[in-house]
């Protein structure tokens, strides 16, 4: 076994740790991560079924994804540093957002999501795998 993926936010208020390996990294260029990150998309590591932990209670705030899966995306309270998501109706699943971790260098983008709302100033890797919405297996 690998040493868990750690992290946490700017402040320190909330941890996390998560065993295992990540099923999938992907950048995602839909409008919300934009919005979330303040940035041209998200970067995220998803985990199913792995174990995993937090210390500290961050606020959440749940949403309508766009094919309707409820997505609690947890930040937190003191500093607003976006954390992870998590998916109450896909226990077990949880996407820790890849600059949050403590080594952000183990994030290795495979897949890119939501191409058709990217920016022209956001580039992203020319050789991960690209869909203009969602993977259709997702
Ligand atoms: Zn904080
Ligand atoms: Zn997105």
């Amino acid at each position: 076994m690998s040493r868990p993926y750690a992290g946490g936010c700017a402040c320190g208020a909330v941890r996390y740790t998560c065993e295992g390996e990540p099923v999938a990294m992907v950048d995602c260029q839909c409008r919300q991560c934009q919005r979330q990150t303040g940035g041209g998309h998200g970067s995220y590591l998803t985990f199913a079924g792995t174990p995993w932990d937090v210390q500290g209670t961050p606020n959440t705030w749940s949403v309508a994804g766009d094919n309707g899966t409820t997505k609690n995306a947890a930040f937190c309270a003191t500093c607003g540093s976006p954390l992870f998501i998590t998916f109450p109706d896909v226990p077990g699943v949880v996407a820790i957002r890849a600059g949050s971790l403590d080594e952000p260098e183990r994030y290795q983008p495979q897949l890119v999501t939501w191409t058709e709302a990217a920016q022209p100033w956001d580039h992203v890797d020319p050789a991960a795998t690209k869909f203009a919405r969602m993977p259709p297996t997702a």
